[in-house]
């Protein structure tokens, strides 16, 4: 079977890997003429992990991620801390595989690697997706060059802003969320030691919040600074802003977070931008993955995790069904349901995160020991951490809705 990839972003290469794992032939066509490091960090729960772990990248990744002990809820202005939950030994004992923070070109480069080792020439780079046609026998996709490719299996990997998610589903109408991600990455030698610890934190305030993290040992700190402001509308990895209009949207809130904005390298902003999930993603010959198929907020840090898994999963699928049709179907089956759950999670988080009751004294308190109970958390977060990838066949049944349910 020849499969032809779109996208080379974390979604695209789990699943060209997880196929070549399976025996299944790819090729990955990416627009960019060469990669270029993303200054961002990511976070990988256990469900991300157990699949890169199957896929055999524990000893290189190992040296590039952070393993914390554990996250944390702060509010936004007296840095008041609450535990949000133990990760470290607990994630492998609990989930049995580990949550980590990681430099996304590390994760990248690894995957990169990984798939060279198995297919030297899988990767084509300065290849930019056109356009597509299918029939009975194959897909064809046209590159802007030119250039036409057959093969057996579209994936559309190709992220948010997804040309072959419009061509199969029409054209996308996304709505403003009325909030702004800032994001950059710090070096810890610019911040007081106190900061240097393998903890990620949570800080919540009204009408807005902060998530920090280590990557790459403790030697950067990443930080996405998420607020509600209506000016500025524009979905990119590359649109920059400056330190004094950062810190002006987080005025008031604790001085870690200004000491924090004042060392970030680069500020980036993003429009967070909504879109209703999909009922639908498979067509024929050719489907989505990751981002292309389920554009998610990232108040639930789960849109590279859900990446990952859907690589597994249609890797199982492609080597496990007879026809492509069937396998697209099936592999639209196990995954539709989750990632909708995982959609609507993040979007609930988002007004948790944000809540009005947040902003004063007793009344903060009081929501932040509420909401962030126990077992609530554990009610959560445990559907989303002990989900099995690897194990497709299973996997309906421990997302905790299945397609089925999801579509009636
Ligand atoms: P992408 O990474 O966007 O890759 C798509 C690829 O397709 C790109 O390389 C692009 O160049 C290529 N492409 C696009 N069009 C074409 C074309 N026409 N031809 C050829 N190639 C093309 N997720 C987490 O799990 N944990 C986190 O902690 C987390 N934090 C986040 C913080 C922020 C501020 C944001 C905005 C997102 C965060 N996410 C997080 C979400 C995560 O970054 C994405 O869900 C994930 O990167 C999606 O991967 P992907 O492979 O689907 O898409």
């Amino acid at each position: 079977m020849r499969t032809i990839i779109v996208g080379a972003g974390i979604g695209g290469l789990t699943a060209a890997l997880a196929c070549l794992h399976c025996g299944i032939d790819v090729e990955v066509y990416e627009q960019a003429p060469a990669f270029a490091e993303v200054g961002a960090g990511v976070q990988i729960s256990a469900n991300g992990s157990r699949v890169l772990l199957a896929l055999g990248l524990e000893s290189a990744l190992k040296s590039l991620w952070v393993e914390p002990t554990g996250k944390e809820i702060r509010l936004w202005n007296t840095g008041e801390t609450w535990k949000l939950f133990d990760l470290g030994v607990v994630s492998r004992e609990r989930y049995g595989a580990p949550y980590f923070m990681i430099h996304r070109a590390d994760l990248h480069r690894t995957l990169i690697d990984a798939v060279a080792a198995l297919k030297s020439d899988a990767v084509r780079l300065n290849s930019r997706y056109l356009t597509f046609e299918q029939d009975e026998s194959g897909v064809k996709i046209t590159l802007e060059d030119g250039t036409s490719v057959r093969g057996d299996v579209l994936i559309g990997a190709d992220g948010v802003h997804s040309q072959i998610r419009n061509q199969l589903t029409g054209t996308d109408r996304p709505h403003f969320t009325g909030c702004l991600a800032w994001r950059g990455l710090i070096r810890s030698s610019l911040l007081p030691p106190n900061f240097a610890r393998p903890v990620g934190t949570n800080w919540v305030g009204s009408g807005g919040h902060v998530v920090t993290y280590p990557v790459r040992g403790l030697e950067s700190f990443n930080f996405v600074g998420i607020i509600e402001r209506n000016d500025w509308q524009v979905e990119s990895w590359t649109a920059r802003g400056t330190h004094e209009e950062c810190a002006a949207d987080f005025e008031g809130w604790h001085p870690d977070i200004h000491e924090i904005i004042r060392n970030i390298e680069v500020p980036y902003k993003w429009a967070l931008l909504g879109r209703q999930p999909l009922t639908r993603w498979s067509f024929g010959r050719a489907t989505l993955l990751g981002d292309a198929a389920h554009p998610t907020l990232p108040m639930l840090a789960q849109g590279a995790n859900m990446a990952i898994e859907d690589g597994a999963v249609l890797a199982q699928c492609l080597s496990e069904n007879a026809s492509v049709g069937q396998a697209l179907s099936r592999y639209e089956d196990f995954r539709i349901g989750r990632t909708t759950r995982l959609v609507n999670g993040a979007l609930d988080n988002a007004k948790r995160f944000h809540n009005p009751a947040l902003a004063n004294g007793a009344g903060a308190k009081k929501y932040v020991e509420d909401e962030w109970q126990e077992d609530k958390v554990k009610q959560r977060y445990d559907w989303i951490f002990e989900y099995d990838a690897t194990r497709a066949e299973e996997a309906p049944r421990m997302s905790g809705m299945t397609a089925a349910m999801y579509r009636s």
